[in-house]
């Protein structure tokens, strides 16, 4: 599979730092600890790709991963850091606001949540971004190993239901669980589909 070749291209901490905005990508947010980097691993099946995005000083950078020359995925910095000093937080908000206004390669949002935790401000925040500029998002209700399949099902069920109404049918949701692989292949469908593999 194309997005299992993807490997670290490049970390940017401003606009100018950005590669070209060319070809497609396709962007994960989520809050800090939800489990982005455990889903980038197990959608890549690389256990150690988004370690690079971990390592501290670098939190605040978007991180590019190249799985084809022309198609990436991005991992924005985990989101509900109180550590971060203001000045940062609003250099970030800029940054990232900018980036979701102008950026044409950018083809569609991934979010990643913890199941037990959904639809949290930042994460209505980011969706709000990627729905005011008309690119499709995809929630990824992570952990999901930890519930039960009725569970599951429930938050399933009335997380699709908010996202609708709150958002509109461009944002779609699933179970996932970095830690089983459960609703991989499901994800990698969607996200190649706006790469265009
Ligand atoms: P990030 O900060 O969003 O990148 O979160 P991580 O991927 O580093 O995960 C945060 C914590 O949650 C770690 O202790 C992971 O082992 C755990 N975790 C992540 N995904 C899953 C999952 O699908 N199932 C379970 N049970 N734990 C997970």
């Amino acid at each position: 599979l194309l997005i299992e070749r993807a490997r670290y291209h490049l970390s940017a901490h401003n606009s100018r730092q950005l590669p070209p905005d060319l070809g497609a990508e396709v962007a994960f947010a989520g809050r800090s600890n939800a489990g982005k980097s455990s889903a980038l691993n197990a959608l890549t099946r690389q256990n150690a790709l988004a370690r690079v995005s971990k390592t501290p000083g670098r939190t605040q950078q978007l991180v590019f991963f190249e799985v084809t020359p022309e198609a990436h995925l991005v991992d924005l910095p985990g989101y509900g850091y109180a550590k971060v000093p203001l000045d940062l937080q609003a250099h970030w908000q800029a940054f990232i606001d900018q980036y979701f206004r102008t950026r044409n390669a950018l083809k569609g949002l991934v979010v990643v949540m913890d199941i037990r935790h959904p639809l949290r401000d930042y994460d209505r925040q980011m969706l709000g971004y990627a729905v005011q500029r008309g690119l499709p998002a995809h929630a990824l209700l992570t952990k999901a190993d930890k519930l039960g399949r009725g569970q599951q099902m429930q938050t399933l069920k009335k997380v699709r239901s908010d996202l609708h109404s709150i958002f509109g049918e461009t944002v779609s949701v699933q179970t996932f669980s970095g830690e089983s692989r459960q609703g991989v292949d499901e994800a990698r469908g969607i996200i190649g589909g706006w790469l265009g593999l």
